[in-house]
């Protein structure tokens, strides 16, 4: 059999199984998890829903780097005014540049599934990325890029002001902890993001991003997010879903 065939079976059963892991967890009906939003009362959540959608216009028009005039469409972010958890990626692909919405391919299909297993939806979580607009062949963001990109999502968090950040892969990491280190050593534990003078930090959660995962398929990849990310409910107060036995 040619090397090439074997990569293409090994990927197909990795990704059968990827697929298999982050479902069949289950909630409890009696212990339900507290509603996940309750943080801001209804003429706060107007305020807040207005501002992101007048970052989110502001981005769809943003030429400040050569990014946009390269995209189809702007991806500045979606979800709850109200979350207690925002996911912040690196940048969008190709499916996501072509709906101007946040991780809705493999990668993001991969997310939904740890929301879900965190006994979560979607629309209870922010979903962002520290750029907005796709890098040509989803190339690695340029620091320039980086520093004209990164004040949009200053803004959001800002204005959501979640509990906890959930950094997916390492430039979502080093860029809210202004750090070099690599994610291997960044992941697991809690650090802190420091939205400004006097503002309280926020917790940020560094793990692996889900298109490394679908790309390093092992038990431990998918363990090690798992572990991160039951930190993260714990931290909140939330249940932690049962593992289905396999
Ligand atoms: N990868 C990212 O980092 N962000 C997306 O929105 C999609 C894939």
């Amino acid at each position: 059999m040619m090397e090439k065939d074997v990569d293409v079976n090994k990927a197909v059963s990795q990704h059968l199984e990827m697929e298999k892991f982050f479902t069949g967890f289950t909630v409890k009906a009696k212990d339900a998890p507290p509603e996940p939003n309750q943080k801001k009362d209804a003429a706060a959540v107007a305020k807040t829903v207005a501002e992101l959608e007048k970052i989110a216009d502001e981005v769809r028009q943003c030429r400040k780097c050569n990014l946009g005039s390269l995209r189809t469409n702007a991806v500045p972010g979606e979800g709850s005014p109200n979350a207690r958890i925002l996911f912040v990626g690196e940048g969008p692909g190709a499916d996501e540049d072509a709906q101007g919405r946040p991780f809705v391919g493999r990668a993001g299909q991969l997310l939904d599934k740890i929301i879900i297993a965190c006994g979560l939806k979607r629309s209870d979580v922010f979903i962002a990325n520290i750029l907005k607009c796709r890098p040509p062949e989803n190339r690695d963001p340029r620091p320039d890029e980086i520093i004209n990109c990164f004040p949009y999502l200053q803004r959001q968090i800002e204005l959501i002001n979640p509990d906890i950040i959930v950094a997916l892969g390492a430039p979502a990491a080093r860029t809210l902890l202004n750090t070099n280190k690599p994610i291997g050593q960044l992941r697991g534990q809690f650090h802190e993001y420091y939205a400004g003078l006097g503002a309280p930090p926020v917790k940020v959660m560094p793990t692996y991003h889900t298109a490394y995962l679908l790309r390093n398929y092992s038990k431990e990849t998918r363990q090690r997010v798992w572990e991160d990310m039951k930190k993260v409910l714990t931290e909140l107060g939330l249940l932690i879903p049962e593992t289905p036995k396999r």
